[in-house]
């Protein structure tokens, strides 16, 4: 960029120092020609004043000499410093420069002038001689035609100082110079961003072209290259095939392939002349192999049909009858109309090849074989985080369910995808710390199979070197699950045998122990080491010393005896009670080789049995007796009951006459003590009534008078009798019933379950509590509720509820009164109208009486109500 700016603006420099000097050569040039013209005129104007004679010989009159001064002191005083008059012939007449007068030089000038023409002249003053400072002169050289003359007569000459037309030229020039100057400076300052683009641009496509020359280079160099390999391959191409041991032949489409050209090396490898072949038109067929004759003829039969080309492999016989391998290809040559009319072709010679091939394959045959029955798989593969295959043998697929070519070059996965993922990493450090010392190892990890299940393998390798140099794994894997699970079975088995409270012990055939664990060490007190070896039977008890022996050898004989219960010796002597359970030892062949015992201590079984017999036995006397009481009870309750019902009801009838006055005027305090008898009589009565009526239930007795009862009504009346008590307790109570078809059933009985459950409600609730009694159809039942905000049923007893004689401690605390039959009454009329009656209560809220009664329900027969108990 910089140089580029220089050089235009040296270009700018240079042009403006032409355009100055072209402007400076014009002033000069109309400076002078002024000058000039000065010299023209004055010559015109002083020609009057010259004499011929001026002209014709140097002056040397004095007098005339200064006329000729003061002539030209004018033209002197206009800057004219020296006036010369020449003869045609170049003799100077007259010189301001006296000197110079009578001087002759030959002037070319002079002819010119004389023509016409004034001719002007730069130079010195004293160039052709004089006296005075030798300044800068324009020399005007002007003809001079005297007055009456037709033709110039001689040549005036003006020396001009040229100082001053250089200082007026200078002068000229100066505005120019800087107005040049200026123009250009504003021209450069206003090109310079232009320059600027252009130079970037330029340098651009510079580098652009400098790049493309580089590819250019190398374009060129690999071509060259190219050429180069391609003339070297065509070399080696040529040797090659002139060494080829390849034989080119012509074939006519015969039968036979007869030969019609063979070339010579066919001598070489077969030993028979070119001429053979070629004679014999039956030649091919002979020389080939008995073995592939008929194929080869059939195939070339079918080349010639078809006009397709083709190759094959077949063997002919040589000359000294070794059989020569042959690859063939064959062309069929067409003509115009595409009708095959030869074969043509080379045979190359593949004996050594076929050999080769065979021995290969034969080999590879052996090693598939072996690495086929090798219980393992075998691979190669290279040391990389794939674990990259290069051979694999096919039993991965039995160990991880995929072929051994997925994994081949990685082609379908690695695998490392198929090593455990926590086991990965294991065996990348195993096998690199081997590698990298160069020694074997052996490993042992977990595969995943493709049906997800894990697989134990011990895989065991070393890198080998490879025969390109590089660094390849070899090794082998065997599946060890079997191994691993027959251990940890064993293992689990061994723990479970150790951790068994009870003994376990083997004895071999002679009856020697053999295996002993902790539990017969607890259970026999002698330690493994000290039994171990020796007869089982030590544990004998003293009064039957061969008792173990015979156990024994019925067990060696095939049999399982199992909770044989007997008596053995401990180690302290003492006697323990057991349970043997003997099976026999078998080997892998099935062949009985030991036998098994395994013994519980049934010393504490035998003595819990024993005290769980003498509690059965207590138990069932105790049962006895209670039922028995039970009976007694029940009859004399029954009794008691009837005997007193009689009396009581006399009692009351007796009273109410008193009451009514029958015996006579009662004061108020008789009759208010009377009241009290008869309301306890009345209570009495009902003890007596309910007692009676349990008798009944629990005698089976309990007969209903079913008729078509409607429990809404009844409800009502329950709540109506019941009302002055609550009202008088201060409880509100209230009935909600809806519509409810009839039920059957016994209407004083309901009617008495009814009272029951509302009097207990408003008994057990508190004043300013409530009652709130609801009869509704639900389903098939008519649904009797009786809520109460009451004391509440502790959970804990509320199963007790329905017994006879029960009362809640609560209820037995706060003296509440009452006898705990109430409700086992109600819930015999329940059942006995086939309903449910339940309870829901707690301490906060209070209780809930539910009771359900089937809607449509058949009469029951009077023997089921007779059943119905408690
Ligand atoms: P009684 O009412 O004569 O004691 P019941 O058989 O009717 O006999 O009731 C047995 C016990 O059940 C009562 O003593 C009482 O403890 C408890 N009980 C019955 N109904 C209620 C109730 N609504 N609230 C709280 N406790 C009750």
């Amino acid at each position: 960029m910089l140089r580029f700016a220089l050089y235009s603006a040296l270009a700018l420099l240079l042009a403006g120092a032409g355009i100055l000097w072209f402007v400076r050569r014009e002033a000069h040039e109309s400076a002078e020609q002024e000058l000039t013209k000065d010299a023209s005129r004055a010559a015109t104007y002083l020609a009057h004043e010259l004499e011929p004679a001026d002209l014709e010989a140097p002056i040397t009159a004095p007098a005339r000499l200064n006329a000729l001064d003061t002539l030209f002191a004018p033209e002197r005083a206009e800057g004219v410093v020296r006036v010369k008059l020449w003869r045609p012939d170049g003799t100077i007449t007259y010189s301001t420069d006296h000197s110079l007068i009578g001087s002759h030089v030959e002037a070319d000038e002079l002819s010119e002038v004389l023509a016409g023409e004034p001719v002007r002249e730069i130079g010195r003053l004293n160039d052709e001689g004089g006296t005075g400072e030798n300044i800068k002169v324009l020399s005007a050289y002007v003809p001079l035609t005297l007055a009456g003359d037709s033709r110039p007569r001689g040549v005036l000459e003006f020396y001009n100082d040229y100082a001053p037309v250089e200082a007026r030229v200078a002068g000229a020039l100066k505005p120019v110079a800087i107005a040049l100057l200026l123009a250009l400076l504003l021209l450069f300052a206003s090109l310079f961003p232009i320059l600027h683009q252009v130079t970037k641009a330029l340098e651009h496509r510079n580098r652009r072209l400098e790049q493309q020359a580089a590819e250019l280079e190398q374009t060129l160099t690999e071509r060259r290259q190219a050429v180069a390999g391609l003339r070297e391959a065509e070399t080696r191409y040529r040797t090659l095939v002139e060494q080829l041991p390849l034989v080119t032949y012509i074939d006519r489409l015969d039968a036979w392939s007869s030969t019609i050209f063979t070339s010579p090396q066919i001598e070489t490898i077969l030993g028979y002349s070119v001429q053979e072949w070629t004679d014999d038109p039956q030649f091919f067929p002979k020389v080939l192999h008995p073995d592939d004759r008929e194929r080869v003829l059939a195939q070339h039969a079918e080349a010639y049909r078809t006009g397709e080309s083709f190759s094959s492999q077949y063997r002919m016989l040589a000359k000294d009858g070794r059989a020569v391998w042959f690859e063939d290809v064959v062309t069929i040559v067409k003509d115009e109309s595409g009708t095959p009319v030869q074969a043509q072709g080379f045979r190359l010679d593949i004996t050594h090849r076929k050999a080769t091939e065979v021995a290969l394959s034969e080999s590879e045959e052996r090693f598939r074989t072996l690495v086929g029955n090798v219980p393992g798989v075998i691979f190669r593969c290279e040391i990389d985080s794939d674990w990259t295959m290069e051979f694999l043998s096919d039993e991965i697929e039995d160990l991880v369910g995929y072929p051994a070519s997925d994994f081949i070059s990685n082609r379908a996965r690695t695998f490392t995808s198929i090593v455990h993922p926590q086991d990965a990493s294991l065996l990348e450090t195993e096998v690199e710390a081997a590698v990298k010392e160069d020694r074997p190892y052996t490993t042992e990890y977990r595969v995943v199979h493709r049906d997800g299940t894990i697989r134990n393998v011990v895989e065991r390798g070393q890198a080998v070197l490879t025969r390109d140099g590089g660094l390849m794994l070899d090794g082998a894997i065997f599946d060890i699950t079997a191994r691993r699970q027959g251990e940890n079975e064993r293992l689990k088995l061994a723990a479970i045998v150790e951790s068994s409270g009870d003994a376990i012990m083997t004895a071999s055939l002679e009856g020697v122990l053999t295996s002993w664990n902790s539990g017969a060490e607890r259970i026999f007190g002698y330690t493994a080491e000290e039994v171990l070896g020796q007869p089982l039977t030590m544990l004998a008890p003293p009064d039957r010393p061969a008792e173990p022996r015979e156990y024994f050898e019925k067990v060696l004989d095939g049999e399982a005896l199992s909770g044989v219960e007997t008596v053995r010796r401990r180690k302290d002597g003492s006697l323990i009670d057991v349970s043997f359970t003997y099976s026999p030892l078998r080997d892998a062949a099935g062949a009985v080789v030991g036998a098994s015992a395994v013994a519980q201590d049934i010393t504490e079984r035998r003595k819990a049995a024993a005290e769980r017999e003498r509690l059965v036995h207590e138990l069932a006397s105790q049962n006895e007796q209670l039922r028995e009481l039970d009976r007694l009870k029940d009859e004399f309750v029954a009794l008691v009951s009837h005997e007193l019902r009689t009396p009581l009801t006399s009692i009351r009838g007796y009273l109410e006459l008193v009451l009514e006055g029958e015996g006579g005027d009662l004061t108020d305090e008789q009759r208010k003590f009377l009241g009290v008898v008869e309301r306890n009589a009345h209570r009495l009565l009902a003890l007596v009534g309910d007692l009676l009526f349990l008798a009944q239930v629990e005698a089976g007795k309990l007969s209903l008078e079913i008729g078509a009862v409607d429990l809404s009504a009844l409800a009502a009346e329950s709540v109506e009798t019941a009302r002055p008590i609550a009202e008088e307790k201060g409880v509100t109570l209230t009935l909600a019933s809806g519509p409810l078809p009839l039920l059957p059933g016994d209407r004083s009985r309901l009617g008495q379950l009814l009272d029951n459950l509302v009097s207990n409600g408003i008994k057990f609730t508190p004043s300013g509590g409530r009652v709130d009694v609801r009869v509704r159809n639900e389903r098939d039942a008519a649904v009797v509720e009786v809520r109460d905000t009451g004391m509440g049923i502790a959970a804990a007893e509320q199963e007790h509820l329905f017994e006879r004689f029960f009362r809640t401690s609560k209820a037995t605390e706060q003296a509440i009164p009452g006898t705990g039959l109430g409700l086992a009454i109600s819930k015999a009329i329940v059942h006995a109208h086939s309903g449910r009656i339940t309870v829901a209560s707690d301490e906060k809220t209070g209780s809930t009486f539910r009771v359900a009664l089937p809607i449509r329900q058949a009469q029951p027969a009077a023997a089921e109500i007779e059943q119905v108990a408690l």
